[in-house]
């Protein structure tokens, strides 16, 4: 029996035992309410078409957070994904268009390091930020240059998309040809944008302290004075041009960061000091809900991210929403009025109703590989 196998029997073992079918995670979750509670699922073992159902659930974590018996299903739904891949069960053809755009975004052709003289420290923006908002990337990266003028740049995937479809030995292959690159830099700090690399720099990066770029920005520890706050930094807090109130805002925190209470914190802290006023949805912190991209679940379940976000927008009523995930944002725009964080951090306001197109974005990111950034 493979490692895999031995994980995933043992956490359907673990939930089968453990959960108490008390329904707390099903009430928010369209995924159990279809397939009843994780004890429900796991109780079926690992016959091939009950793995198979884990490709409905987006990986969100939501069932971890209100979870009275501290469990995690997320954590067995993607080891049901890995060993349904494994065994060969799933039809990648509805998952090309992100494994494609995995497979380019870590091509040398838009690949970028960008490693100054003394350099320890690397700003990761990730694939959704250089593609919808070059320069917000830009603006961020002169903000950190400014702090310490030896951070570099890498422009790279961090095979997100491999992890959450459970290919187990492509994730590994993309992302490990990154971490002994960026090892070899001598690079031992990662400064994350997307809360999604933060995530998997975190559980598959040990040889790096990660850091999201916006805690980094607010107590300029990018300086590499670690464990001593300075004043805030002096940065251009432009409102963003297109608010519908410019005085209210929400914020939407990316399901990947709903334990990383320091990013949530930053963000919060950076708007109010760019000038708005923010009013929480009940969606938000631990409890935050997935935007609807969360583990590729349309790939199986069309109409999963109109459905997804429309909850969101009708949390935020109206009012302008503020994430620190570019993916989300690109999500969430056409159903409620959005801004990135950096948008506001950098006066870029690129302010979108429309996600921009995948031609669009690659031109983006062909940019980026090639400007003179500092
Ligand atoms: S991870 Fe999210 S989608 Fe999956 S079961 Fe938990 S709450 Fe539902
Ligand atoms: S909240 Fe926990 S105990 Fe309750 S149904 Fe979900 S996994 Fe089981």
């Amino acid at each position: 029996m493979g490692q895999g196998e031995v994980k995933t029997e043992t956490l359907l073992a673990e939930i089968a035992q453990d959960c108490t079918s008390c329904g707390e995670c099903v009430r928010p979750c369209a995924f159990l309410q279809q397939h009843g509670t994780p004890a429900v699922i796991a109780t079926q073992g690992d016959a091939d078409d009950n793995l198979h159902k884990a490709f409905g659930c987006s990986l969100c974590g939501l069932c971890d957070a209100v979870c009275p018996e501290v469990l995690s299903p997320s954590a067995l739904f993607l080891a049901m994904r890995q060993q349904a891949t494994t065994r060969g069960l799933v039809d990648l053809k509805p998952y090309q268009p992100w494994l494609t755009y995995e497979k380019l975004g870590s091509h040398p052709l838009f690949r970028r390091d960008l490693i100054p003289a003394g350099c320890s420290t690397v700003f990761f923006p990730g694939c959704s930020l250089p593609g919808t908002r070059p320069d917000a990337v830009r603006g961020l990266y002169r903000l950190l240059q400014k702090q310490d003028a030896t951070i570099g740049l890498v422009l790279d995937c961090c095979a997100k998309i491999s992890h959450d479809l459970g290919l187990v030995d492509r994730f590994e292959g993309i992302f490990g040809t990154l971490s002994r690159r960026l090892q070899k830099n001598g690079i031992t700090r990662i400064l994350t944008a997307c809360p999604g690399c933060s995530k998997i720099l975190r559980k598959h990066g040990s040889a790096f302290e990660v850091t999201s770029v916006y805690e980094v920005l607010l107590d300029g520890q990018g300086s590499g004075v670690k464990g001593q706050k300075t004043e805030a930094l002096d940065v251009n807090l432009a409102p963003c041009p297109l608010t519908l109130d410019p005085a209210v805002v929400v914020i939407h925190d990316p399901c990947p960061a709903r334990f990383d209470y320091a990013q949530q914190q930053a963000v919060r802290t950076l708007a109010t000091a760019a000038g708005y006023s923010i009013e929480e949805i009940p969606s938000h912190g631990a409890v935050t809900r997935c935007c609807g991209q969360g583990g590729m679940v349309e790939g199986c379940v069309p109409g999963t991210v109109k459905k997804e976000s429309r909850l969101i927008a009708a949390e935020s009523g109206g009012r302008l929403l503020i994430s620190a995930c570019g993916a989300c944002c690109e999500t969430l725009a056409p159903t409620t009025p959005t801004a990135h964080i950096a948008d506001l951090l950098t006066g870029t306001g690129s302010f979108t109703t429309q996600p921009v197109s995948s031609l669009k974005r690659w031109l983006n990111r062909l940019h980026l590989k090639f400007a003179r950034l500092v």
